[in-house]
C-alpha cells in the first residue's frame, strides 16, 4: 500500500518541524492581530470557478472535483483565499465593519505533475487582511511575510513586486498585447500560443527564452496604468523603502489567479531548482463582491510549507522528544501500581513510556535503553512486597532501590523533575 501519487505521510519526526513553523507563525502573526481561521477542505466547485477565474491553470486542469451522493459538484480547495472570502460572506463578518485579519495553515490540493517542490496535496501558510484599500495594508502583509521568513531563519530570498493595475487598465493592455503578439504567433512556445486568446497576460511570465525575448520588445503593462494605480504602487514601494525591506520591481510578474489587482508579489529563494517561489500574494479588491458580498478590498499571501521547509530544515535545531522515564513492570500488582506512578509523573510533567509487553525484565530494560530514556523504573514482585521502586540509571548502569514515596525526590536529585 502506498499513498496516492503526489501525496505524503508526515511522520512524527517530520511533524516537529511543522509544529515549529506553526508556533513561530502563531506568535508573530498574533502580535499584528491576525487570528487563525479554519475553513472546510471541500467547497462548492462554483466558488473556485467564480473566484479564481475560468482561464487559469488551477481551474482548467488542476482541480480535484467530484460529484457527491446528491450530485453536487464539489472541489477539494486548491488555495485558501476564495474559501476565506466565502466564509467572510457566509458569516456576515462585514456587518461588524472592521478590518478582519486572518491566518491559516492548511492542506491544499492541485492535480499537477508531482516533482520536487510540487505535490498534489501540499500545505500553505497564508494571511488575509480584509477591508482596507490603504497601501499600508499591502505593506503590512509584505512586511509580515518578510519578517516571518526571517523569524524562521530564512534569509536568502528576493521579494519581487509589481502592479497589475485594475481590470480596465488590464483589458486595454490585453488588447494591445494580443495585437503585438499575433505578429509573432508562430514563434511563441505552444503553451503561450494557446494562451494568446484565453489568458494572454500569463504569457508575460513564460519561461521560454524565445517567448521572453518577444515579450521584452512588446508593450509593457506599466505604461497602461492610470494615476490612482501608479500612486498606490508608489505608496507601497515608498513604505517598503522606509522599512528597509529589499524588493525588486518585476514588471513581468503576473499572478496565476484572476482575482488580483494592483499589488502583486512573489518571494523567490536564491537556491537553485525550478520550484523556487515560496510565497505568492497580492491585492484582491473585487473578489468578495464578485462572490456576492459587499465591496471589500483585501490583500494577502500564501507560503508553500513544503518548499519553505526544504530550504530551512537543515538550519532548524529541534530535539526529538524522547521519554525521560521508561516503566518496566512484571506481574498484575505491579501493573496496578504503575498507574499510581504514571499519575505522579504526569503531575510532574515528566515524559514517560510504559512497557506493554509483560516479558522478562532483561528484555524490558533493553527496550528502555533503545527508547532514549535516562531512567528506567522497575516494578516487580519484590518492589510490591517492600513498597519500593527500583531505579536504573540507564546510561550509567547504576541501579538503586528506593521507598515509593521518595520517587519524585530521587528524580529531582537526578535532575529529572
Ligand atoms: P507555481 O507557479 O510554482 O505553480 P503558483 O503560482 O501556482 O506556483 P500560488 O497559487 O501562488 O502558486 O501558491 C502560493 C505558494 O504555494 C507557491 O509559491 C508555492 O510555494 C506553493 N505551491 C503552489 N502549488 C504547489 C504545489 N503543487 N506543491 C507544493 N507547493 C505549492
Ligand atoms: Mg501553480
Amino acid at each position: 500500500m502506498q499513498p496516492l501519487r503526489g501525496t505524503k505521510d508526515l511522520l512524527p519526526n517530520e511533524i516537529i518541524f511543522w509544529q515549529y513553523i506553526y508556533n513561530k507563525a502563531f506568535n508573530l502573526l498574533s502580535l499584528s492581530n491576525y487570528r487563525e481561521i479554519r475553513t472546510p477542505i471541500i467547497e462548492s466547485t462554483d466558488l473556485f470557478q467564480r473566484g479564481i477565474g475560468n482561464d487559469t491553470d488551477i481551474i482548467n486542469k488542476e482541480m480535484y472535483s467530484f460529484n457527491d451522493q446528491s450530485n453536487r459538484r464539489i472541489t477539494l480547495r486548491p488555495e485558501g483565499t476564495a474559501s476565506i472570502a466565502r466564509s467572510f460572506i457566509s458569516n456576515k463578518l462585514y456587518q461588524s465593519n472592521k478590518i478582519e485579519r486572518f491566518w491559516y495553515f492548511a492542506p491544499m490540493f492541485r492535480y499537477e505533475r508531482p516533482q520536487n517542490g510540487r505535490q498534489r496535496q501540499f500545505h500553505q501558510l497564508g494571511i488575509e487582511c480584509i477591508g482596507s484599500m490603504n497601501p499600508i495594508a499591502d505593506v503590512e502583509v509584505i512586511r509580515l511575510a518578510n519578517n516571518l521568513l526571517y523569524e524562521l531563519e530564512c534569509y536568502n530570498f528576493d521579494i519581487e513586486i509589481n502592479s497589475i493595475g485594475n481590470i480596465n487598465e488590464r483589458n486595454i493592455y490585453k488588447k494591445e498585447l494580443i495585437n503585438y503578439l499575433i505578429k509573432y504567433k508562430q514563434d511563441l512556445d505552444s503553451d503561450s500560443q494557446k494562451r494568446l486568446y484565453t489568458n494572454p497576460l500569463r504569457i508575460l511570465d513564460s519561461k521560454n527564452e524565445i517567448t521572453k525575448n518577444i515579450i521584452s520588445n512588446g508593450p509593457s503593462l506599466k505604461d497602461y496604468l492610470q494615476y490612482s494605480s501608479i500612486e498606490h504602487f508608489h505608496a507601497v514601494c515608498e513604505q517598503l523603502n522606509y522599512l528597509n525591506i529589499k524588493y525588486q520591481i518585476n514588471d513581468k510578474l503576473i499572478r496565476g489567479l484572476d482575482y488580483y489587482n494592483d499589488t502583486a508579489f512573489e518571494i523567490k529563494t536564491k537556491s537553485t531548482g525550478n520550484q523556487n517561489t515560496i510565497c505568492g500574494g497580492g491585492r484582491y479588491d473585487s473578489l468578495i463582491q464578485e462572490l456576492g458580498g459587499p465591496n471589500t478590498p483585501s490583500v494577502g499571501w500564501a507560503i508553500g510549507i513544503e518548499r519553505l521547509l526544504s530550504i530551512i530544515k537543515q538550519n532548524i535545531k529541534i530535539q526529538q522528544l524522547n521519554p525521560t522515564i521508561y516503566i518496566a513492570i512484571q506481574g498484575k500488582e505491579a501493573q496496578i501500581k504503575s498507574w499510581e506512578i504514571i499519575n505522579t509523573l504526569e503531575k510532574e510533567k515528566i515524559h514517560f513510556e510504559l512497557n506493554l509487553e509483560n516479558n522478562s525484565f532483561q528484555k524490558q530494560i533493553k527496550k528502555a535503553d533503545k527508547s532514549g530514556a535516562s531512567v528506567c523504573i522497575i516494578l516487580g514482585n519484590n518492589e510490591i512486597i517492600n513498597k519500593s521502586i527500583t531505579l536504573k540509571i540507564l546510561n550509567k548502569g547504576i541501579q538503586k532501590t528506593i521507598v515509593e514515596e521518595d520517587l519524585i525526590k530521587e528524580l529531582r536529585k537526578l535532575k529529572i523533575s
